[in-house]
Parts: structure tokens; sequence; C-alpha cells
């Protein structure tokens, strides 16, 4: 595209005059900046580098972020607004400055002074630090929420915690991954406002003492054991363009005594010094496996210790205003983001009962109207379990508490189902065996008004199979939420050239109502406009190939085929069916030395749970493949394959624009939705995917002729597995499969060491294949054959990709946080 960023940007930026507070400021952004060089920094800013504009400009637009938060704030009590709680162990922001430069309405103005000071905005923005405060879906999705609460202007609050590390750093060494910390906060982020007043004591361990008062009344007291005090740290997220700031307030843990004064004045300095270190390690790190809980004690730690200070400060907004309890879930509402904040289901119950001295009946009523909990997986091996023994040790009372939840919960379904004896101890909130545990995903349906999944399928596999009992016990809780992402971050940001492009062609409406986009369906036949739209598409490709040469050191051609598989490494996502289909048109390439075929290039990224092993040796497989891929003067022109390091959403955001052809591929029946798959059509990619998760609901919207499923779907796989599946069968039946397995099974890509994937040779066969890659090798690998010869033909390839574009504005966050409104938080914009 030739035209300048200044001919565009006329269309992006609405007005602001609208939004700003009457006389809140007569300086402009860029002097702002200057004065935080110099009196907030303490450095010379008279000259300016990256560093010292990036700095001052974070200050000068926190300070217009402050001023609308704490007005925005004011409202909501003068309002008396009711308040939603979104409560997640996990957010994953990506970087600040652009987005809320965007959302603010101070693109140009950030701009303009940057020019004037010889820097450009794409320059400094590296400055920033991402934080990784999660693992990956989940936290990402609890973010684009927050932006789309924002956006429509809702009285919303994030919680979580501030962990010092986020999710460690990939780096590829010899092809394997090694993990190293994430020190995020090394250079501190102005982002995050240390709130020191904010703070509240959070007990672990100790004794429930009970005793009769004088009315004659049980009373229970938790004390003793020991107490961390919980600081807020707040994190702004601005509305697009609205005036509205809202926050995501992140517990930190501190010592709850600075030294153990005893013990330091015996001269035991350091022991009083590794206490308070012991302290603090409950926000120190988050835990880096993806759908899959660690029984950790500290995880669990980590969990009370969010959601009790979580509780206390909505407890504290809620007795300012005067009301009787029974308010309470009138006033608030709170959305459990999978059933790691579920343990605030009996705290509340704790504080009410042991603290505010409610009855039992009364205290419940208000839980069971405040809770609503969203259920994001259903691997089996993800649902959430404790030791009945370790919550006994740590939180005795709550043990107590969820003790006399279960007792009466399973008293009521005796009752009403009286010739079902079975029942009861299948949906018990505690599991029998020899070891005891408390399944938190049942104590989050007992104590929640409702319970959703995340896609129509993943919903209906819940009450299908998952949480089929609790249906009949509660029919009207369960409810479908499909998952949508920002269109400001996974559009207007990541992908500039096709903003413009759209904004020139719709008018920008789109950046707030994503189902303008449906309009671009009447632009298909417009030669020109699919000329610039395939041009936009070129630019993306162009710099990400850029990338790829500078931090791999490997050319790749933009005009293959961008084909893109990013997101955690797990079995069921099966990156495995990716490598294996690459592994057999090398094989293809190399015996047919003179093939006509678009060449393409194929990119991994994504993390693996550092003890997960068996992702661990698929990353080095994946490494190994590409290393033999990209060395051979065989393949060099046809093939290339990349595995790009540590994939975090900075990455994301390059890779997504540049992406012709989106992986989606899980087993049927295992993603609940994935919102990776809407990032990449969002922007124009084609998906290759099975019918899974969020897959289904795309294919509905884009078309089916403009997306390529395939595989075996959810009933199939159930069926297959009933029959009893023999991986065997397929590795007799298909050479072209054999030979590729074998290859795995031999030293071709480890030259010298042949056993280096036996472990996956052998899961994959004897193992049973329990993800079912072998039944769905040969349907992948036909419909790559189809997507290699469509994408030659470019006019019908450029109109498909049109299509995605112009169908995906169901997916956006704020069509399904507007759902959660209505369907679930009864709640009122504030604007
Ligand atoms: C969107 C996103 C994810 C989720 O991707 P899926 O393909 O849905 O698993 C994970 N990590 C990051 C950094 C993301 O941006």
């Amino acid at each position: 595209m030739s035209k300048d960023v200044k001919d565009y940007l006329h269309l992006l930026d609405k007005p602001l005059d609208e939004f700003e507070a009457p006389g809140a400021r007569n300086s402009t952004l860029g002097e702002d900046a200057l004065w935080h060089v110099l009196y907030s920094l303490g450095q010379d800013n008279t000259y300016l580098n990256k560093r010292k504009a990036y700095w001052g400009l974070v200050l000068a637009v926190r300070d217009r972020m402050l001023e609308k938060w704490t007005a925005v704030q004011r409202k909501y009590y003068a309002n008396d607004d009711k308040r939603l709680y979104y409560l997640s162990l996990e957010f994953l922001p990506g970087k600040f400055l652009r987005g809320n430069l965007l959302a603010l309405g101070l693109e140009n103005e950030a701009h303009e002074f940057l020019h004037e000071h010889d820097l450009s905005l794409d320059e400094i923005v590296d400055e920033e630090c991402e934080p990784g405060l999660g693992n990956g879906g989940l936290g990402r999705l609890a973010s684009c929420y927050m932006d789309s609460m924002a956006t429509l202007g809702l009285p919303a609050y994030g919680y979580g915690i501030r962990y010092s590390y986020g999710l460690f750093r990939q780096e590829i060494r010899n092809g394997h991954q090694v993990e190293q910390p994430d020190n995020w906060l090394h250079e501190g982020s102005h982002w995050l406002i240390p709130r020191p007043h904010n703070l509240f004591p959070i007990r672990f361990y100790g004794t429930v003492n009970e005793w009769l008062d004088d009315d004659g009344m049980l009373r229970h007291d938790w004390r003793g054991g020991d107490l961390v005090m919980a600081m807020a740290n707040d994190m702004y997220v601005p509305g697009y363009r609205n005036g509205h700031v809202n926050s995501i307030r992140l517990w930190e843990a501190r010592p709850h005594k600075e030294f153990v004064l005893s013990s330091f004045n015996a001269g035991d300095y350091i022991g009083s010094v590794q206490e308070k270190i012991s302290d603090e390690n409950i926000s120190m790190v988050l835990y880096p496996s993806d759908d899959a809980p660690e029984g950790k004690t500290l995880r669990l730690k980590q969990q009370y210790f969010f959601v009790a200070a979580t509780m206390r400060d909505m407890v504290r907004r809620f007795k300012k205003l005067n009301k009787p309890w029974d308010q309470l879930p009138e006033k608030n509402v709170v959305q459990l983001n999978e059933t790691h904040p579920a343990i605030a289901i009996p705290e509340l119950m704790r504080m009410l009962l042991d603290e505010e001295l409610l009855g039992w009946e009364e205290a419940w009523c208000i839980c069971q109207k405040l809770f609503a909990y969203t259920n994001h997986t259903i691997l089996p091996e993800a649902l959430e379990t404790w030791p009945v023994k370790l919550i006994e040790r740590l939180l005795p009372r709550h043990m107590q508490i969820i003790y006399e939840i279960n007792r009466r919960f399973l008293e009521e379904v005796r009752l009403h189902f009286r010739d079902e004896p079975e029942l009861p101890s299948r949906v018990s909130l505690i599991s029998a065996g020899p070891e005891q545990r408390v399944r938190m995903s049942h104590l989050a349906i007992v104590g929640s008004f409702s319970v959703n999944g995340v896609s129509s399928l993943h919903t209906q596999i819940l009450k299908d199979r998952v949480f089929h009992d609790f249906i009949r016990i509660f029919p009207d809780r369960f409810n479908n939420k499909t998952n949508g992402i920002t269109p400001r971050r996974w559009l207007r940001q990541c992908n500039v050239p096709l903003s413009w492009l759209l904004s020139e062609h719709l008018g920008c409406n789109w950046i707030t109502d994503l189902t303008q986009l449906k309009k671009l369906r009447e632009l298909v036949d417009d030669v020109e406009f699919r000329h610039d739209w395939e041009q936009c598409r070129l630019t993306n490709k162009k710099r990400l190939a850029d990338y790829i040469e500078k931090v791999n050191g490997i050319t790749v051609n933009p005009h293959s085929i961008f084909d893109v598989q990013v997101k955690r490494f797990h079995e069921y996502k099966r990156q495995l069916l990716n490598i294996l289909h690459i592994i057999s048109l090398y094989n293809n390439i190399r015996r047919n030395p003179d093939v006509k075929m678009q060449p393409c290039t194929f990119i991994f990224g994504g993390k693996a749970a550092p003890s997960y092993q068996m992702a661990k040796d698929i990353i080095y497989l994946i490494n190994c493949v590409a290393r033999r891929v990209n060395s051979d003067p065989h393949t060099r022109n046809f093939l290339k394959v990349i595995f790009l390091a540590n994939y975090n959403v900075s990455l994301a955001q390059l890779l997504v624009p540049a992406t012709d052809v989106s992986e989606q591929i899980s087993t049927a029946g295992y993603e609940a939705s994935g919102t990776g798959n809407m990032k990449f059509a969002l922007n124009g990619a084609l998906t290759i995917g099975t019918r899974d998760g969020a897959n289904i609901e795309i294919g509905e919207r884009v078309g089916d002729g403009n997306i390529y499923l395939f595989g075996l779907c959810e009933k199939e796989v159930l069926a297959l597995r009933r029959r009893g599946y023999d991986p065997w069968e397929f590795y007799k039946n298909d050479s072209e499969l054999r030979e590729v397995l074998d290859m795995i099974n031999s030293d071709q890509f480890t030259p010298g060491d042949s056993t280096a994937f036996s472990s996956i040779f052998n899961s994959l066969l004897t193992g049973g294949d329990p993800f079912m890659v072998l039944a769905d090798y040969r349907a992948y690998v036909e419909t790559h054959k189809r997507i290699s010869h469509e994408y030659v033909d470019r006019d019908l390839w450029i109109k498909k990709s049109i299509m995605n574009t112009a169908g995906m504005g169901y997916f956006s966050s704020d069509r399904a946080v507007k759902e959660y409104i209505d369907g679930i938080w009864s709640l009122e914009p504030d604007v």
C-alpha cells in the first residue's frame, strides 16, 4: 500500500472533545511526557532516547486514565450501580501502550510527539515488557472480556494475582525447550499502581473454635495459624473512546510482620528474613500448567489468598452503602473464571456466618444468587480436586463449611431422587476412595446460579456427559456463552493495513460493532478491493518474514503459503498431526524433485508445561524436522519449517495478520472453544480444522465453502473408541503414514540416535493413540492437498479470505460480554 499512515488515521480517530473531561488538560501528551521524564524519572529531558520517550509517554497516558478512572469510580457510587467482579487466576493483557493510546484516542498525538524527537511508535513499543500473567487461552479471554466491559461502560472489576514472575520465557537450544524466568517487573511497571493502603490480612492453617454465645447461638471462630498481607496493585483498562476506565486489581503477598522481632533480637537475622521470604512466595510465580492443575499446596494458597482479599474488598465497598445483606447479590455479581477461584464460595459463607452472624439459610441464599461459574475444559485430568486432608489443614473452617454445604445438598438430592441411590455419591462435592478429595467443579455448580460452557459443542458436552447428573438437579442453571475476542487488539491494533482498508470502505464503526464486517460480502467481486486486500496481506507477511529472518536466521518466501499453528503444546491440540503431514510432504517432494507445488512455510509456536515430557518431545521433533527440511537443497524452495520461540501475545499480534492457513486441529470434543481460531479467521486466514469447539460455529458463519473442516466429529470419536480403536490398522493400511512413523522411530531426524522419539512412536501405536492422530491422518493430508490446489487460484482464495473476515463479526468479545450481561449478570452499562 502506497498510502501514508496519516491518510488513514483520520478515519480511525473520532473527535475526542466530547469525551474529554472539560478543562481537564491544557497540556499536550508530549508536553506531559517531557514533564514526567524530568519530574517523575529524574532524567534530562532536553534530549530523548527510546527508553525515556517510552516511560514519559506511559506516565502521561496513565495520568489521563487515572482522571477518568476516579471519575468513573465516583459515578458508580453516585448511581448506586450493580458491580461485576471477574475473578481469574490469570490475565494475559499483552503490551499496553499502543492499545491504551488507541482507546484514549491519543495515537495521533503520540505519533506527532515521537516524530518531533525522531522516534517512532513502532520502535518505542519494543521497550515494553509483556506481562505474562497467564498460560494461554483462559487468561487471554479474561483480558479480552475486560476490554469489552470497559468499552461497554460496565461497572466491572477484574481480580487476580500480581505474580512477580509470569509464565517462563521459552528458549530453544539444540531443538529443546529451555525455560527461563520471566522477571517482568525488573524495571518496574508504571502500568501497575501499588495501593499500599488497600491491605488485608489473610489467614492460613490455624484452628476453629466453637462456642455458644449469650443468645445460645453456636459460633465459630477461625484463629491462629499464619497471616499474610494481601496488597492491591491496580492495572487500568480504558474503554474504546468512551471516557470509561476500569481496573484489574492484582493482589501481591506481603509479609505480615516486617521481621519477627523476637528471633531478630535473638540474633537469628537470616531466619527472620527467611520467614518474610516464604510469605511473599505466595504471589511469586504463576503455575505454568495449562489445562492440568498442579496439586501443590502453594497453588491452593494462591487461590485462597486472592479470593479472600477480593471478597473482603467487595464487602468493604458494599458496607459503604449501608444496605441489608440480602441486597448483596442485587448490587454485585461474581463471575468465576474456571474453578480456580471457587473457594470464594465457602469463604463468603464463612464471612457471613462467622463475622456477620447471618444464619445458614440466609447466607447460602446470598451466595447462590451471587456466584456464576464458567467452565473451560472437559479434560478429565483438568477437573480440579483437592485432598480433603489438605483443605482441612490449610483452611479448617472452609472444610467444615464445604461438608455442611454437601450434607444439605445431598439431603435434597436424596429427597427428590428417591429411586436413584447411586446419584448422591456421583454428585457429591467429595469423592470417595482411598484419598477423599473435594471436587471444585461440583462446589462451583452447587454454589452458583449460573454455569456456562464456552461454545455450543462444549456446553452440549457438559450437559450430555460431564455434568449430566446436575442438569437434572438444576435444569435452569446451565447455559452457553460462546467465547469472543476483542476487535481492538485482534484487528485494529495488530493489523493496521487491513484496518485502514476496512475503515476506508465501511467507516470506522466496525471497531465497536464488529457485525458491520458483513458488509464486506458486497465487496468480494470488486477487483480493485481484492487487489488491495491481497496487498495488505502481503505487507503483513513480509513483516513476519523479516522477523523470521532476524530471529531464526532463515529466509522464507512471502509468496509461499504461511501455514501457522501457534498455541500451547498439548497432545489433544495435535501438533503431532501437523508435523506428520509435513514429513510426508517432505518425502513426496524428495521422491518427485520436479513436482509443481505451491511453496509452503509451516510455522509453529507455543510453550509446553515444564513437567509435560510428551509435549516437550513434540517440540523437539518439530525442531529436528525443521533442521533437516530447511537444509535439504532438494526441498528448500518448496518447504520451510519454522519454530518461533516464546509464543506470547506480542508474537500472536505479529503472526495472526500474516497467516494464510490457520491450524485448529484438536481431537473433536477436546477443545472447549479456542480463541486463536477466531483471531486468525477475523484477519482473513482460512481455517483447516476439526469439528471441535468454536470451529463449528466459525464454519456456520463464514460458510462451508470458506473453511476446511475434516476428520472425525465428536460422536465419531466416541463411537470409534467404544468399538475399539486400533491405531495399528492405520499403520498397516497406509504406506505413506507407515513411512513417516518409521522415520520417527529411526535416526533420520537425529543422526546417531534412533530412540529420540520412541516415546512419540509408542504413544501413537502401542499406547493406543489416545487422541486419534492416526485416525484423522488421511483426511488431514487430503484436505491439505485441496488447500494447496485452491491457494493457487488467487481470485478464489482472496474471496474466501474476505468472506472469513466478513463472517467473523459474531466472535467479538463485545457480543459475548453482552450475552453475559443479558443472560447472567443483569447489569446496566454506566456511560
Ligand atoms: C489467543 C491466545 C491463546 C489461545 O489460543 P488457542 O489456539 O485458542 O489455544 C494462547 N496464547 C496466546 C498468547 C494467545 O494470544
